[in-house]
């Protein structure tokens, strides 16, 4: 691309007011970042153009600049425009405290604690206006910052300039700042340089970086899949003894992550590289065991993935509650297994429990909502209900609110040769059928329908139908 900046002209384009003053006020409060001299870009050197930013950041940023603050899109939003890819949301950094970002738009407020943030709202569309960090060494009192005894930042809220806000990002190439000002590009860490290269590289020193924030190994992840980026020898090498850091990372945070590296359309790319760097356990600890043990298991769960992928790539709508499922299938059927052969149960009885079993203890990795669990378990446990082919029950299972799913799940284990072929043309077929030849199907005609037919329910408590 030729929107990059020969390395000889970059350190020429400074604004030497505005950091001559900054080098002043950081000599004199001891906090000398490791430079605080940005390469700038200007305009007509780089390719990213308003047109690719969507109109309600560009209005936050405006409104920013227009009230005397400094305001810079940031992150994937510049990253992604870079690649020639349609950045997924938009990042804004400003000087404006939260306090002040919200009292300047009326669809503002303030969110998050351990790192809190202005969310400006235009209908489902949720601009992020973040104010400049600070980079302190940890040792000041008195400030809004605290790490636990790993070094991990439990709240990171004090407020300094650009060129200290720049240190605390994760990779060089998320560390671009785009200038409302004049449009110009500002790069303190050879972020471009490192998007050419295709490369992550976590700005400072990787163990720290990791200690400080654990999640930033699946981001280093997730972007390489995103982007076919290559994870830096650097930052491999530092992940390789700090899987066990993501222990200590709440599950609520992981089940966002979790969204974020499955439901972005690269999910099979995700899944491969996060087993390649011994992080997959850490979020799916039983499913990481059985897919050890269990070839077939494995074959399903990518066969799952990227399905997940081609719908995503196809613009259909995805669940969580599905890829759960998936991972979990395995760990629920060995336990269902378990409870039937110590009790007389059902199939679809012993894998409810199972299923409410292992989400229950997956909940201490990664917190998944009830609203997502509650069908997950469904749609397992109407999985046996696809060995029937006759009668109303079966029938009636095309009317079920979980049919698509729990379909949709069945066809993938009988691409895994998990259920009969058959079978699954069976049930394939049937939804395109109308109501005759559904009788035909199911064998309703006769027999089995007139031996199944329910006998009047005779009402001992006239209020016990009504729950
Ligand atoms: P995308 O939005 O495409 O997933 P992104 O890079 O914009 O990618 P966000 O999670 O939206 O990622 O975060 C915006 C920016 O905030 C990042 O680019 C990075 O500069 C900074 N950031 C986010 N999370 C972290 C983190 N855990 N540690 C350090 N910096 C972070
Ligand atoms: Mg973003």
């Amino acid at each position: 691309m030729s929107v990059f900046l020969p390395p000889d002209v970059r350190g020429l384009l400074l604004y030497g007011r505005i950091f001559n003053a900054q080098a002043e006020f950081l000599l004199k409060n001891k906090r000398v970042p490791k430079k605080a001299e940005p390469t700038i870009i200007p305009r007509p050197d780089h390719t990213v153009s308003r047109d690719e930013i969507s109109k309600n950041a560009l209005k936050v940023l405006y409104r920013l600049r227009k009230s005397g603050f400094q305001a810079f899109l940031v992150g994937g939003g510049v990253r992604d425009v870079l690649l020639g890819l349609h950045p997924k949301d938009f990042d804004i950094a400003t000087d404006a405290h939260p306090e002040e970002v919200r009292s300047l738009f009326a669809n503002g407020r303030l969110i998050g604690r351990r790192f809190r943030l202005a969310h400006v709202r235009f209908g489902r569309d949720v601009i992020e206006v973040a104010t400049f960090r600070a980079a302190t060494d940890g040792s000041e009192k008195d400030v809004d910052v605290s790490h636990d005894h790993e070094g991990r930042i439990l709240r990171d809220n004090v407020y300094g300039s650009i060129d200290e806000d720049v240190w605390r990002r994760d990779f060089t190439c998320n560390a671009l700042y785009y200038n409302i000002a004049d449009f110009s590009i500002w790069d303190y860490v050879g972020g471009l340089e490192d998007i050419k290269r295709r490369r992550l590289v976590l700005i400072g020193d990787p163990d720290k970086r990791l200690r400080e924030d654990p999640v930033r190994m699946l981001r280093a992840v997730r972007f390489a899949a995103k982007l076919d980026f290559t994870i830096d020898k650097s930052v491999e090498d530092s992940m390789h003894g700090h899987q066990d850091l993501l222990k200590n990372v709440p599950a609520a945070r992981l089940f966002d992550e979790f969204l974020k590296l499955f439901q972005a359309g690269f999910a099979h790319e995700t899944f491969t590289l996060l087993r390649n760097y011994g992080l997959f356990g850490q979020l799916f600890v039983q499913s990481d065991k059985a897919l050890e043990q269990n070839e077939k298991f494995l074959e399903f769960v990518q066969a799952a993935l990227v399905n997940t992928d081609r719908r995503v790539a196809a613009g259909k709508s995805i669940t969580p509650m599905f890829l759960i499922g998936v991972f979990l299938w395995e760990p629920v059927r060995r336990r269902a297994e378990e409870l039937r052969s110590s009790e007389k149960m059902s199939v679809a009885q012993s894998l409810n429990i199972a299923a409410y079993e292992i989400a229950g203890m997956q909940q201490s990795r990664i917190s998944i909502p009830k609203r997502f669990t509650a069908p997950m378990r469904e749609m397992l446990a109407m999985q046996p209900r696809f060995d029937v082919r006759t009668g109303r029950r079966a029938l009636k299972l095309l009317e079920h609110k979980r049919f698509r799913a729990a379909y949709d799940f069945m066809m993938l284990r009988a691409e895994c040769g998990d259920f009969d072929r058959d079978a699954a043309t069976f049930w394939t077929d049937v939804q395109k059928q109308d109501d005759v030849q559904r009788a035909t199907s199911f064998a309703l005609d006769g027999k089995p329908a007139s031996r199944r037919r329910k006998r009047p329910r005779r009402r001992r408590n006239p209020a016990a139908g009504k729950s």
